[in-house]
């Protein structure tokens, strides 16, 4: 944990009670801060009271005197309205910021910080894993695994840094962000409930370049409208910071491209993208920032890319999980929507595809260029018969009811067809909550069947 040692003798309000606000409080009390916290949700304010805190309502008359209010970064801050809370804040003239920029005022530390509206996981996982293969020392948290607050200390750069992936929400609350390397890989609309327009949105993920000068570095995605206007922004820019361009569509002259299967960089080809955990496309963005990201921290091509090939990849993302008779099995759980599914079925070639659940709007029209990958739909949830009508004619399949029916479906197909590289691929293309807790549970649920099904020697991974 990191005591904030800088908010000694100070009162600190913090408002959203999960992992982060919790940690945060921690933080805060340990360095010495008086914390009045709360949360809108009776469950958090039961977990608070539990972990030993006294949850207080933050009304106006309770925010007078804090030196600002620690928001967790899911709380809506100025869209669809702001919290009732931030509106306290507001009317009590309270500033109100993030545990990032919390982290930030405490120790000056040298942050890589990563967003883009996908792939941030995965490309924070993904140079975090690599620096650390190389033996740098770092902690990586955020949006990500650990709340920030909750990582080591580290006083000096030497002694390690921080590797964060930022949402827009977490930029929104870190007026004072400056990141020695910062990632920005694509921008698409999402969240748009939360920022109000596309160019709000925008406007937010280009301030992960905030601040930057001599010896930082700007890593940017350059094939969307909206990044390549803010890459363009970037070169018009006085800064002395070094700007590194990423493209999976064209091989740059300058930059890092990921292009048929190959790495370049400045037009050089650097390596083949020969990485069964991470595949697609879309992985080849998420490399390519890697990469250039590590290239910017000193890292040789070498051992970026010795420590791209043991990245274990992220669970849930196009998972292998086990293969049964030859069939991979892969967990693609996290894909909730048609978006990320087209990114899961354009990986394979011959795909038997396990997918519904809690339908969302749109359903899976937008897929149809893929059908022909897909060699027969398995499909469970409430959402089956829609996507039933959808597939039509053009693809086989099956009304499963249940995962472990879908699954069993999906092999006995796969086996009688004995196609090469044929894969089970689990990518709902849905939310998961009419069957499952959650896209977790039901990624765990897959991983448990195949498992049980499983040829592999050791079984499948879990
Ligand atoms: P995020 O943290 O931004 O949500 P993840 O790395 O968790 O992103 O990936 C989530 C999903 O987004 C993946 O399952 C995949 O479908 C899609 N995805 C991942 N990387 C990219 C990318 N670079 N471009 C487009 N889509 C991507």
């Amino acid at each position: 944990m990191i005591a904030l040692t800088h908010t000694r003798g100070q009162t600190w309000a913090v408002f959203g009670l999960a992992r982060s606000g919790l940690a945060t409080a921690r933080a805060l009390i340990a360095g010495g801060a008086e914390v009045r916290l709360w949360d809108d949700t009776e469950a958090s304010r039961a977990a608070a009271a539990a972990a030993g805190f006294q949850p207080m309502q933050l009304h106006e008359a309770a925010l007078v005197g804090c030196a600002g209010l620690a928001l967790a970064p899911g709380v809506p801050l100025t869209h669809p309205v702001p919290n009732q809370v931030v509106a306290n804040a507001q009317r009590a003239g309270v500033p109100i910021i993030g545990d990032i920029e919390l982290l930030l005022r405490e120790l000056k530390p040298a942050v890589y910080g990563i967003t883009g509206t996908n792939g941030k996981s995965t490309t924070t996982a993904l140079l975090a894993h690599v620096l650390k293969a190389a033996g740098r020392p770092m902690a990586m948290g955020g949006n990500i695994g650990q709340a920030v607050l909750d990582l080591p200390r580290f006083e000096r750069e030497t002694d390690g840094v921080y590797v964060i992936e930022m949402s827009s929400f977490q930029i929104d609350l870190t007026p004072g962000w400056q990141a020695r390397i910062a990632v920005l890989l694509n921008i698409t609309p999402d969240h748009l409930d939360r920022h109000g327009s596309m160019d709000a949105y925008a406007a937010i993920k280009a301030r992960i370049f905030g601040a930057q000068g001599a010896g930082d570095t700007a890593v940017i995605g350059v094939d969307d409208d909206h990044c390549r206007a803010i890459h363009a922004a970037l070169l018009s820019e006085k800064s002395s910071r070094s700007i590194v361009p990423i493209s999976i569509q064209r091989v740059l002259e300058q930059g890092v491209s990921a292009v048929n299967g190959k790495l370049y960089d400045n037009g050089k080809l650097v390596f083949a993208l020969d990485f069964p955990a991470l595949p697609g496309a879309h992985n080849g963005q998420n490399i390519a920032a890697a990469y250039a990201a590590a290239r910017a921290a000193g890292l040789e091509a070498d051992a970026i890319r010795a420590g791209i090939a043991s990245f274990p990849g992220l669970k849930h993302r196009l998972q292998r999980v086990g293969s049964i008779d030859g069939i991979s099995c892969i967990n693609d759980s996290k894909a909730t929507n048609a978006d990320s599914t087209e990114k899961a079925l354009a990986a394979f070639d011959n795909v038997y595809w396990i997918a519904g659940g809690k339908a969302k709007e749109g359903g899976i029209a937008s897929l149809k260029p893929l059908f022909p990958r897909i060699r027969r739909a398995s499909l469970i949830g409430e959402a089956a018969t829609d996507f039933a009508a959808t597939l039509g004619s053009s693809v086989p399949h099956a009304l499963c009811g249940t995962l472990d029916k879908a699954l069993d479906d999906a092999l006995t197909a796969a086996r009688r067809d004995r196609i090469q590289d044929a894969v089970v691929l689990l990518s709902p293309a849905c939310a998961s909550y009419d069957q499952f807790r959650s896209f977790e549970h039901r990624g765990d649920e897959f991983i448990r069947l195949v498992a049980e099904r499983s040829t592999d020697e050791q079984g499948a991974a879990a």
